[in-house]
């Protein structure tokens, strides 16, 4: 394992300005297991919160200092004293000291505007503001990191009274001093050259860059000042933030490390890297985002007929690095464009061995090419998209026969009531089974009752849960009825897959895309046989 070398830090701030981001909402438990993630994974600052704003932020530096950091250096977020009064009197500092943490970050005004119209006070008072504060928390052993807000847009404005701050801060002892893009409005050049000059402006402590999303330029911008000189970078993994986002640390990362050479991580945990981002979008409840670069399922998906047949070749052909550095990888799209190198291809990452040429490859291509005229789309379904090649290979045995299903709904509006409940018959080695379940909806009691039906059979089913499932109308050709698509997406807690129903009636869509879902787990799961007459008595119970 070769060690980082570069002198680059990574502050994340995904708990705190990341939580400011419409829709992320961090219970406390949230934000102590992403903090240990963000440690674990190699961050070297992990801003917490800020303790003067919320109760729950507070609490998190009581049960932080509780946890073990292997390296993370934990930082409590505030602002500087108010103005007019005195820093050991001040009720917002002394939380700050109360967090217990190592590290300081301290937002402060640098441009004259914000100082004037929003602070109310003269240019003086905030300069010593800035000076008491940091002086203060360094006093009693922080270290401070001071954030300048409004940086770039306050130099604009007034060059002298900007560097006036920063030099302030730098006297008064912080040790990185930031440079803000607080509206996220600044141009790459515009960063490089004002983080140069003030750069040469300040002597002891070291820059660093915390931008914003606002123009698409939250990464360039965070690099564009790293190559002018900042030695520290602040973001959110995922690039959660206020309005459009933060300085997106996932990519910023990967680009620092991969392209510029700035190695700020061991290579072993840059192939961690997915695995954070994801783990970071399932605590915040957000769906992970296909396109992300470098991490997203898309960044090395392959789809049109040209690019699969020389990825095939050389996967370097169309592919900036090799997705495993971090901890991506290559997929193969089967759509509209497919030809036949793109299901060789996918079949093959699959294990399946299907001969290019051979008339097992021309069926499944037939096949696909009419289930697309029909409504189908395989580009998201794996799991659908293996079977009908398992099934063209002859590799397919049912490990159930449907013998038939029944969903009913009724609502009672006297006694407030809805009901779904669904039968199903079904049967296993020639033994049939007959069960019946309720659920919130007719979905829900349809695969309640499958697998109420089929478990004992297949214990492994218990630990299947149905992650997403999503409907789509699909534009009608004959003008008369729409056809569904339905797309379910399941977990066995180690693995996901998805599968794919269509139909001119919902329940069936679903039906099909669920039974597809159950059959690629079994196809994967070694069968388990057990007492029939037992099963058979039991499922009778249920009616
Ligand atoms: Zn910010």
């Amino acid at each position: 394992m070769s060690q980082p070398t570069s002198n680059i830090t990574l502050y994340d701030t995904t708990l705190r300005d990341g939580a400011q981001g419409e829709g992320i909402h961090f219970s406390l438990a949230d934000k102590l297991r992403i903090a240990q993630r963000l440690d674990a994974f190699g961050m070297h600052y992990i801003e917490g919160g800020w303790p003067g704003s919320n109760e729950k932020d507070i609490e998190f530096f009581r049960e932080a200092k509780k946890l073990k950091f292997k390296q993370a250096k934990l930082a409590a977020f505030g602002s500087t004293r108010r103005a007019n009064a005195k820093v050991e009197d001040d009720k917002q500092v002394a939380l700050l000291l109360e967090a217990g943490t190592p590290v300081v970050t301290l937002v402060c005004k640098t441009s004259v505007l914000h100082v004037e119209e929003i602070l109310r006070t003269t240019l003086d008072e905030n300069l010593a503001m800035i000076r008491d504060t940091i002086a203060f928390l360094v006093k009693n052993g922080r270290e401070v990191i001071f954030d300048g807000e409004h940086t770039f847009d306050g130099y604009k404005a007034d060059p002298d009274y900007t560097v006036a701050c920063y030099q302030a801060a730098d006297e008064a002892g912080a040790s990185y001093l930031v440079l803000c893009d607080t509206n996220g409005g600044t141009l790459p050049s515009e960063i490089a050259t004002i983080t140069a000059a003030l750069l040469a402006k300040c002597k002891k402590a070291k820059l660093g860059i915390h931008t914003h999303d606002d123009c698409g330029l939250g990464v360039a911008n965070a690099l564009a000042g790293i190559e002018a000189g900042a030695l520290q970078v602040q973001g959110t993994v995922n690039g959660y933030g206020e309005r459009t986002g933060n300085c997106n640390l996932v990519t910023t990362i990967a680009n620092l490390q991969l392209k510029m050479g700035r190695r700020v991580l061991p290579d072993d945990q840059l192939a961690g890297l997915r695995d954070l981002s994801l783990f970071v979008d399932e605590i915040a409840n957000q769906r992970p985002s296909g396109r992300a670069p470098f991490v997203g399922s898309a960044a090395f998906a392959h789809k049109g007929g040209l690019h699969v047949n020389a990825v095939n070749k050389l996967a370097a052909s169309y592919e900036h690095i090799a997705p495993e550095l971090v901890g991506n990888h290559q997929r193969v799209l089967v759509g509209e464009l497919a030809g036949r190198a793109n299901i060789m291809l996918k079949a093959r990452t699959m294990g399946l061995q299907l001969e290019e040429k051979s008339p097992e490859a021309l069926k499944v291509l037939d096949q696909i090419k009419h289930l697309e005229n029909e409504g189908y789309e395989f580009e998201a379904a794996d799991a659908s998209f293996e079977l009908l090649v398992r099934k063209s290979l002859g590799q397919y045995k049912p490990f159930f026969e449907l013998v038939e299903y029944h969903v009913s709904i009724r609502k009672d509006s006297v006694h407030g009531f809805d009901l779904c409940e669904a039968t199903i018959k079904i049967s296993v080695d020639g033994e049939k089974v007959y069960t019946v379940a309720e659920g919130d909806g007719p979905v829900n009691a349809l695969d309640a009752a499958l697998r109420q039906a089929l478990v004992r059979f297949y214990p492994k089913l218990e630990q299947m849960r149905l992650i997403d499932y999503k409907v789509r109308i699909i534009d009608s050709k004959s003008g008369t009825a729409a056809k569904t698509r339905v797309f379910i997406e399941s977990s066995d807690g180690d693995t996901t897959w998805a599968t794919v129903g269509v139909s001119f009636d919902i329940i069936e869509a679903s039906w099909l895309a669920l039974r597809d879902s159950v059959d690629h787990l079994l196809a994967h799961e070694p069968k388990i046989h057990v007492d029939l007459e037992q099963v058979v008595g039991e499922s009778m119970k249920l009616l």
